[in-house]
């Protein structure tokens, strides 16, 4: 059986993946997962999809050729242009989707859990949208860190519930709102951010996502006439790089590179880097690299980039790296700051600290080829939200 028919079956990507969930859970994830497959290839669904990514979002956004980085580095460089979306980023592409799926389940409550606020944001701009009653979870340390984002939601009609147990961080407010999702599945569903959690999160995150790779597919296709030879995206949970790369994934052809948040440096507690660094366990529902301290306890992890600052990472990257179709590369703080001041500079465009470090290691690679190769990396967020934390930064 093929990767896709198995996962859909089981909900594993080879070893990783599956529903490791308390047991009330599991006809709450049977319901979704129904819900899911008899919704996703359904005509009507389909179109109002497709209304809202145009008219809403703003899609096809560009496939943009990064002319001077091409002339600086030799290789073709295009940069799949996320950042041109309403919010700045790819998150709305799931929100609105998952949005549609809850209303068809006939759920009018929504719940999310946000550690930097990103999600958060995208979750509440789709319960906006849709008329829907919106509750975010975070953990209390957060909502101080991230105020301004606290101040976003309000605007749009969301409840923020700062969570007060634990380390009052985004593990915390994942156990609440899993709580209150047991409590409420009646009328509640529970929106998740990334390309992880118990199945099926993980292939409708995919399923939504994977609108990047579809345009980038026909947009190269129409400029270059052929596949491109790389493809590069940044991975946090791994959901902007999944959707990018899985409707390659077949195409043997094109080489697929993650790039992970190399932090400060290699020791525990200095990166996030799940893949590189990390060995196989569950966290949150499911099994993949897991970067855990010497106890075998979950470590603490630390990016410039709030997004990619999570200690596991999506089912589908650890089966990818696993099987060695995916390739899953580093690029450090100061190589994403670099790369942030370059794409500036260069292109005229700011990009987000997470999409930095995909950019940092888009043009370290295009600096080793020659100029017949193509190389796409996904912009996947715009870098307003970062400016003030480089100007303190770099004061
Ligand atoms: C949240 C975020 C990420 C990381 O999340 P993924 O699920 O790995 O894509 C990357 N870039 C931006 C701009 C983000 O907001």
């Amino acid at each position: 059986m093929a990767l896709d028919e198995k996962s859909m079956v089981d909900g594993f990507f080879g070893e990783f993946g599956g529903r490791y969930v308390p047991e009330p859970l599991i006809p709450v994830m049977d319901e979704l997962k129904d819900a899911f497959y008899k919704y996703k290839d359904d005509p009507d669904f389909k179109k109002e999809l497709a209304y809202y990514n145009k008219e809403y979002i703003g899609r096809a956004n560009p496939l943009y050729f990064a002319e001077k980085l091409s002339q600086k580095y030799a290789a073709k460089i295009y940069l799949k242009r996320e950042d041109l979306n309403h919010t700045g980023a790819h998150k709305i592409n799931n929100t609105i989707g998952q949005a549609l799926l809850a209303k068809r389940m006939g759920k009018n409550r929504i719940i999310a859990e946000t550690g930097a606020g990103q999600h958060g944001v995208a979750t509440a701009t789709a319960c906006a949208l849709m008329d829907m009653e919106c509750i975010i979870y975070m953990g209390e340390i957060d909502t101080k860190r991230q105020a301004l984002n606290v101040f976003r939601m309000e605007l749009l009609g969301a409840t923020v519930i700062p969570v007060k147990t634990g380390g009052r961080t985004l593990k915390d407010a994942v156990d609440e709102a899993l709580k209150d999702l047991i409590e409420n599945y009646n009328d509640t569903f529970y929106m998740l951010g990334s390309a992880v959690g118990p199945d099926p999160y993980p292939t409708i995150v995919r399923e939504f996502q994977s609108i990047i790779g579809k345009e980038a597919r026909e947009q190269i296709l129409e400029k270059e006439g052929r596949l491109p030879d790389y493809l590069v995206a940044c991975v946090g949970g791994g959901s902007n790089a999944i959707g990018l790369f899985h409707p390659f994934v077949n195409d043997k052809e094109v080489e697929i590179i993650g790039v992970e948040p190399g932090g400060k440096g290699n020791k525990p507690g200095e990166n996030a880097a799940s893949l590189n660094f990390g060995n196989k366990g569950i966290i949150h529902g499911f099994k993949c690299f897991l970067l855990e301290d010497d106890n075998g306890e979950i470590s603490s992890t630390y990016s410039i980039a709030a997004g990619l600052d999570y200690p596991g990472v999506g089912p589908e990257h650890s089966y990818l790296k696993d099987s060695g179709r995916a390739k899953y590369a580093l690029a450090y703080d100061e190589d994403a700051l670099a790369a942030f001041h370059e794409l500036s500079e260069t292109e005229g465009i700011i990009p987000a600290l997470e999409s930095s470090h995909a950019i940092a290691y888009g043009l370290k690679l295009a600096s080793e080829l020659n100029e017949d190769k193509i190389i796409i990396i996904n912009l996947s967020g715009r870098g307003d939200k970062d400016v003030q934390q480089i100007a303190e930064l770099e004061k």
